[in-house]
Formats: C-alpha cells, structure tokens, sequence
C-alpha cells in the first residue's frame, strides 16, 4: 500500500495494488487521514477476496463451481450475492438477445481460456458445446436461495461481468465508509467515486494495439468506464490469433471489425456485460443497440483504426490518438 499523499500536495491519498480475479487491481482512495484510508482499503481488499471466492469458475469451494458441479443433477444454495449477480446475467442476456449469455462457459474452458492451457477444439466439439448454452436453462429459486442449472454439461462463468459487478459493490461499500472521493481499476474495469478535488476524473482509453499507449482521455464523476477487447486475453496458433470473448451462436471468437468496445454507465454491472456483448454484436449491431439505450454511452475501437463515440460522452472524451494512425468521429442517436 502506497502513501500518495506526498503526489498530491495535502490529499489524503493512499493506493494500492493486487492480483485478484485473474487480474490486476489498483485501488485509489482519499480518505480524512492516510491511517483511516489505509485502513478501510486493507478492508476492502479481504472483500474482494470474499467475493472471487464466491464467484470464481477455478476455485474448488466457489458458488460458481459448486453450481457447475450440480449441473443436471441437483439446485445449490448460494449466496444472495451470487443469486443477484446470475440475475443480472440473465438479464442482461435477454437484452442482448444472448450476445452476452453466461452459460457460454464449457465453449470458454474447451478453448483453455478457463485454465490458459489453450488449444483450439475441432468443429464437432464446439457444434456440441454450443447445444449448452442458453441462460433460460438456469433456474433461480429466490425463495430457497438456489440455482439449478437444468441440463448435465452446462456450465456458467461469470469472468464477463463479475469485475463490473465488485466495482459496484466496493463503490457502495466505500461510500458507506464515508469515503467521498476516489477511483478503482479493477481490471478493464474502472469506477470513480465522487470527484477528485471538484475535478472530473481522468481515465486514459487504452490502445488496443499497443500495450504503453492510449488513444485518449475520459472524464468521468460516479460513473463506471468497462473496456473489452481481443487483445485482453489470447493466444496464437498456426499464426492466427484467437482471444476470449466467445460469440455464443457459433462458438468461436467474436470477430465482427471491432478490437475494443468501452462502455460509459453508472451501472458498472451493467457496462461491464454490455462491453462484452456489444464486442459479439460487431458495429452495425451494437450502435443499433445503443440507439434503442438510454443509459450508457459507448466508444468503440474497430481493426481498421476508427475510433467512435457515442454523442452523450463526446464532450467528455479528448481524442489523441491521431499520431498512432487512429480517425476519430461521432455516433449520432439521429
Ligand atoms: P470481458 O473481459 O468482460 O469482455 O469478459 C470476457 C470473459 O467473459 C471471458 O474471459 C469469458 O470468461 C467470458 N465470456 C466470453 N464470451 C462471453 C460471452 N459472449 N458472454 C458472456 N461471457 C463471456
Ligand atoms: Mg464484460
């Protein structure tokens, strides 16, 4: 953990770093003393813990695993927080028309993105895998606190949503700690708490095709910035790329022209699911989507270096990704 005070003049500033959900996690916050902020950020990290143990898909004792073990056979009590998290899935799923479905996990972990033991599965096995996937086979039961999931074989991965869903949570839980100001990256995930010195905070849109550089500056209050993209996680055989983010009707890697999609919400669950299903849809499609949306914004990256945003967030977007070959414009509702 870092004192920042001396950074940032007489800011109470303290940050820190960990590894947690298969991803790196920084973790700003100003609290009324270094020691007081230092102390609920400790907290914060062991809540961050407690929830990967919940929600992880490789931890043996996880909700997640314990519901994916009882697939075809028997519903499991979980968490109210892990009931909450697969609604919202499921909702999400729906809106998506299953861009975004959940149950794409056996597809995910048959491609090694699961244990990154990756290898490419031949075509029948993915025509299989693909008949489990459909989030309407999961059934809630709120009353019991159970999940069922229906059919032996399927599986559920939460890796498309639950980083946007502890952004979230740790938000709310900062705030109820008296904590007015600070900013979190949880992974692709970034979430600001209020302002920083009554200024907007500066989050740097990254570039896609280079790891040191970024397209661009976001200015953001209480809202959540969630970025998807190919080059996050993948891997190479026979000089052909293949990355992580699954589109659920074929089974393959999504490669509809677009190599990062940022969505700009106040509900980071949300955006978080939306980054990855508007990267499935492709352009046309999910600029179609944001057109019908009223609660988030989006920018969207495509392989041939254009980089759009949407009309609601252009003012608060500084483009400077000219020098790296990249063309900006701006997406109209009308
Ligand atoms: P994200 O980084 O938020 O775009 O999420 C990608 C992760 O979500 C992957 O590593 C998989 O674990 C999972 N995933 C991949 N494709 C999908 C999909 N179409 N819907 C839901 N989750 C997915
Ligand atoms: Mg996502």
């Amino acid at each position: 953990m870092e004192d920042i005070a001396k950074k940032n003049g007489k800011d109470n500033g303290v940050t820190t770093k960990i590894f947690a959900m298969n991803t790196v996690m920084n973790m700003t916050i100003y609290g009324e003393s270094i020691e007081s902020a230092k102390k609920i950020l400790a907290e914060a990290e062991q809540e961050i813990y407690q929830l990967e143990a919940l929600f992880s898909a490789t931890m043996k004792n996880s909700d997640i695993s314990y519901i994916n073990e009882n697939a075809g056979k028997s519903p499991v009590k979980v968490s109210e927080q892990t009931i909450t998290m697969i609604e919202k899935a499921k909702e999400i799923q729906k809106l998506t028309n299953g861009a975004f479905d959940i149950t794409v996990s056996p597809v995910v972990k048959a491609w090694g993105f699961t244990t990154r033991n990756f290898r490419v599965p031949k075509k029948e096995e993915i025509t299989k895998l693909i008949s489990y996937i459909n989030s309407d086979w999961i059934t809630i039961n709120k009353e019991e606190q159970t999940v069922f999931l229906e059919k032996p074989g399927m599986a559920i991965d939460l890796g498309g949503i639950a980083k946007g869903y502890t952004a979230d949570y740790l938000s709310n839980w900062f705030e109820q700690k008296g904590v007015a100001s600070g900013i979190l990256s949880l992974g692709g995930n970034v979430i600001g708490i209020g302002l920083h010195n009554g200024n907007k905070w500066g989050v740097a849109l990254q570039d896609p095709l280079n790891e040191n550089a970024s397209v661009g500056i976001l200015k953001i209050g209480n809202q959540s910035v969630v970025t998807s993209g190919g080059y996050q996680r993948n891997f190479e055989k026979d000089g052909k790329i293949y990355h992580h983010i699954i589109n659920p009707k074929t089974g393959y890697p999504a490669e509809e022209g677009l190599i990062s999609v940022t969505i700009i919400s106040s509900d980071g669950t949300k955006a978080d699911g939306l980054s990855t299903a508007l990267f499935v849809m492709g352009i046309e499609q999910a600029v179609d989507f944001w057109r019908q949306s009223n609660d988030f914004e989006a920018i969207f990256i495509t392989e041939d270096r254009r980089v759009l945003a949407t009309e609601g967030i252009a003012d608060d977007f500084q483009f400077t990704g000219e020098s790296q070959g990249y063309q900006y414009s701006t997406i109209f509702k009308k």
